[in-house]
């Protein structure tokens, strides 16, 4: 069984199924919701980015639902565009 690691972005890259455990485990190990103004940032650089999926409001690449991800201050970008937010 694949292991997740929370400090390896390389996790999201390799596939759906990886990312999809990497944003689990990041959920379960720190549930915090970020700040507006993180969330606000971090989702204009997603809208610039030419891996979002305006339509659908998700990235193609780690297969996410961008303004649930981009919530959570646990997250990170798998491109690193923005990272985990940390008081
Ligand atoms: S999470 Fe990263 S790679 Fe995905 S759309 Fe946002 S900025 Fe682009």
């Amino acid at each position: 069984m694949e292991n997740s690691n929370l400090d390896n972005p390389e996790c999201c890259r390799r596939s759906f199924g990886a990312s999809l455990k990497d944003t689990a485990a990041r959920l379960l190990a720190d549930p915090t919701i970020a700040p507006r103004y993180i969330h606000n940032e971090r989702m204009e650089i997603c809208k610039g980015c030419d891996r979002f999926d305006a339509n659908k409001q998700t990235c193609d690449l780690c297969g996410c639902y961008m303004p649930v991800k981009t919530a959570m201050a646990n997250m990170r970008c798998p491109q690193d565009l923005w990272t985990e937010y940390r008081k």
